[in-house]
């Protein structure tokens, strides 16, 4: 297994810039996710990994040497794709074959390491079978047993579970993590799912018009955004943020927004004043007794989602998300009193966490 090392990589397509100097640093079997919307890049840095396009910029190392004059079969890396490719006439056992036979490994040696391969991923009793004959799970296992069969440096997933319903997906993916406990490969894992990169990731690169705008380990992407791109795609319900200023009233900083204000009193901020965007996450907002608190809001809509419920409300001119306890009880109307620690809130100037 490998590390990788992307240096300033940059990619044009005409006058689509689909990545603009990317540096990124994966650690020998660390499983790192690349997050983002459609079309930010995460599928052409893939590709340029494993060779499969060139980069216009940039450096790939592979275990700290360049790999970029290398074609990608010498680059020893494993592509999983969203589509699984595989070979419609040919049976399980002789697709998770093909690449050793291509390699020209022995008929016994290809024989035990298909066993051992299947074994690992439960597919023992399908080796006979054709795709066709597959469900869309099974497909996507033995996609993943052509990579895995072949041992390589690294493992380039793009999308892998995309085909797969939604309660399958979660299996998948539990199924996966553990996979990658036991082989300890090094795997970058392409995916517009927050979900999935929160639970997969050791660390997730967040990725927006071709640029990584943060990498980090899931808990801090999510507790500490770096900006508000991060902010406002990490989390669901998404993140209240308002626009605003950092005022001083009655001699306490507070945010000043539209038609309400918040205590940030104790918050250590670069800046004391000035234009802001504060956000606060739905959870990160308690319920306060009538009458204690200065701040409230008008609740508009419940939604009970089983296990807890959300209240959309209005905060001065702006639309607010609670997140709350399953027995909390509020009609639409009631006014709210809330409670906000200070030290929970983002504040963001031009943007950016300050
Ligand atoms: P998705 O999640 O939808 O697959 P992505 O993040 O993987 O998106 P890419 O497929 O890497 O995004 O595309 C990045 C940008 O480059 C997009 O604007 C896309 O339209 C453009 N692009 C990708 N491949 C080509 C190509 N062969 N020719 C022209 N433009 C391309």
């Amino acid at each position: 297994m490998a590390s990788v090392t992307l240096k300033g990589i940059t990619k044009r397509f005409g006058k689509i810039m689909a990545l603009s100097r990317v540096d990124l640093h994966v650690e020998d079997r660390e499983f790192c996710v690349l997050l983002g919307p459609s079309g930010c890049g995460k599928s052409t840095l893939l590709n340029i990994i494993a060779g499969l396009i060139p980069q216009d910029e940039g450096r790939i190392l592979l275990d700290g040497r360049s790999v970029d004059g290398l074609s990608p079969r010498d680059r020893d890396v494993a592509m999983v794709f969203q589509s699984y490719a595989l070979y419609p006439h040919m049976t399980v056992a002789q697709n998770l074959g093909f690449g050793l036979r291509m390699r020209g490994v022995s008929k016994t040696d290809i024989r035990e390491r298909v066993l051992e391969t299947a074994r690992l991923l439960g597919i023992e009793d399908l080796l006979d079978r054709k795709p066709g004959e597959l469900s869309g799970g099974q497909r996507q296992r033995v996609a993943m047993g052509r990579a895995l069969v072949r041992r390589p440096r690294l493992f380039l997933l793009d999308e892998p579970l995309s085909n797969l319903d939604a309660r399958l997906r979660a299996n998948v993916r539990l199924e996966l993590k553990r996979l990658h406990r036991r082989i300890r490969g090094t795997i970058l894992y392409v995916t517009h799912d927050q979900v999935e990169a929160m639970t997969l990731g050791d660390r997730v690169a967040v990725m927006r018009h071709g640029k990584v705008h943060q990498i980090g380990r899931p808990e801090t992407i999510y507790s500490r955004p770096q900006d508000t791109f991060v902010a406002t795609f990490i989390g669901s319900p998404e993140i209240n943020l308002y626009q605003g200023s950092l005022v001083r009233k009655d001699g306490r900083l507070q945010f000043k927004g539209p038609g309400f204000f918040v205590d940030l009193e104790g918050y250590q901020l670069k800046v004391e004043e000035g234009e802001v965007e504060v956000g606060i996450r739905p959870e990160d907002i308690g319920i306060g007794k009538a009458g204690t608190t200065a701040l409230k809001a008008r609740a508009e809509m419940i939604s009970d989602v089983g296990s807890e419920k959300y209240i959309h409300a209005r905060i001065g001119q702006e639309s607010l998300t609670i997140r709350c306890p399953k027995d909390t009880v509020f009609q639409p109307g009631e006014i709210i009193p809330l409670t906000i620690d200070p030290g929970r809130v983002h504040v963001f100037h031009k943007g950016r966490r300050i």
